[in-house]
């Protein structure tokens, strides 16, 4: 556990809390007559002013379309637009900077895994093993392709307390197994998954394996080369990022083996009306005028992560977690949802008596954002024999004042209902 944390929620002397707040403009407004409290920040978190800057400065003065262009502004956006995938091969300590292919975020990048790589291995009868915490976008792409080729989707059950049990994850793996795909961290739960020992698990029957790293990238520590990790995806909106932008890792051998995804300009060599040959890695995955203005801007959410330090961060946020789960688990009336032993900054609760939605609604009208529902992981609320939560997710300009605020309307409700 996180040692406990001052008024002001600085966990270490690196972390100025206030002075992290100031750039991020978007927290310094009310909501209905109150301070906004945002603990929405596993749906999306907030971008600090270089992001927002780089976006206004790409349109501004930038703007233009990428690679073929013989003018300065072209230039310009190119260089830009493969800084940002350096930087996030340095992110993921991929091997090269060809292996990071952008997306529009983890749900497009789980997507083209099963629809290339997928395609091209699963036959009928094979297996693909998911757990049973994944979000939509793990589960349905998968189950899609499965009901067309006529293969098996399998789960790993977990326990009451969120965890994957490791037994049953061995017992499901077999030669049938051609793919397993797992979130690095549950978004739902909060559960950091044992992904190492899954990776290693899945190699020694001969699967490959994707990591949904949605709610890893901007808390966790991320070594792909490492984690011998076929597949890794992100999305930039929940990495203090913009939205409409993500990425997909993948090993060379794999994506130069993996057909295209989709077919259109920039990802030939050569067309002819009887024949088209493929650009190389990256380009072959990148059809189309892309999402340069905000892949541009990413790099300056990396930066923002990187400057103020992976750990830093979670150090932080494990504290603000620690608090607000001691405060709340204390609470007559309110259960947690999901009681791992490693987690990231979320908190999933259900209060007796008192439905998610309406708890939601009397948290925002104090200024408190937080997200209720089933959180797309609709098979993962029907283990717990739940419709939804109410879920707090915190991030790094998040304050112990703030989790007092949300402390004292989850008590005043549970008080009110029970
Ligand atoms: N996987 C997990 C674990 C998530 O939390 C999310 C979003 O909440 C996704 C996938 C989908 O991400 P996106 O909507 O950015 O594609």
């Amino acid at each position: 556990m996180a040692q406990p944390i001052n008024d002001n929620a600085v966990t270490n002397a690196t972390l100025d809390v206030q002075a992290i707040r100031e750039r991020f403009p978007i927290l310094h407004q009310e909501v209905n007559g109150k301070p906004l409290v945002y603990f929405d920040n596993a749906a999306t978190n907030q971008k600090p002013d270089t992001v927002i800057e780089s976006l206004d400065n790409y349109y501004r003065k930038d703007n233009s379309n990428i690679h073929r262009g013989a003018h300065t502004l072209a230039d310009r956006a190119t260089a830009e637009y493969e800084d940002t995938r350096k930087a996030l091969k340095d992110f993921v300590n991929a091997n090269e900077a060809e292996e990071i292919i952008f997306t529009r975020g983890t749900t497009e990048g789980i997507n083209l895994v099963v629809q290339t790589y997928g395609r091209m291995v699963l036959a009928q009868g094979d297996e693909v093993i998911i757990s049973a915490m994944e979000h939509h976008s793990n589960i349905v792409p998968w189950q899609m392709l499965c009901e067309e080729r006529g293969a098996i989707l399998k789960v790993i059950p977990i326990t009451d307390e969120g965890e994957i049990i490791m037994e049953e994850y061995l017992k499901l793996l077999s030669p049938k197994t051609k793919i397993v795909a797992t979130c690095h961290a549950s978004n739902a739960l909060g559960t950091v998954n044992p992904v190492e020992e899954i990776i290693a698990h899945a190699h020694k029957a001969g699967a490959k394996v994707l990591i949904d790293g949605a709610q890893s990238c901007a808390h966790l520590p991320l070594d792909v080369q490492a984690l011998d990790v076929d597949f890794f995806v992100g999305s930039a909106h929940k990495m203090y990022g913009p939205t409409g932008t993500g990425f997909l890792y993948g090993k060379r051998e794999l994506l130069e083996a993996m057909p295209p995804f989709m077919g259109g300009g920039e990802m030939i060599k050569e067309v002819t009306f009887e024949k088209t040959t493929y650009n190389d890695i990256p380009y072959k995955f990148e059809p189309g005028t892309p999402n340069i203005g905000d892949v541009i801007a990413f790099k300056k959410a990396v930066d923002f992560i990187n400057e103020t330090g992976k750990e830093t961060i979670a150090a932080h946020e494990e504290a603000l977690l620690a608090y607000a789960t001691e405060k709340i688990s204390a609470i007559k009336g309110v259960t947690i949802v999901g009681q791992a032993t490693h987690k990231v900054g979320v908190l999933s609760f259900v209060i007796d008596n008192l439905h998610h939605f309406d708890v939601g609604m009397m948290l925002d009208a104090k200024g408190v954002a937080v997200r209720t529902g089933h959180h797309c992981t609709q098979p993962l609320m029907a283990r717990f024999g739940l419709e939804g939560t109410v879920r707090a997710s915190f991030a790094v300009y998040n304050t112990k004042d703030e989790v007092d605020t949300l402390i004292e309307g989850v008590e005043r409700l549970a008080k009110l209902a029970n």
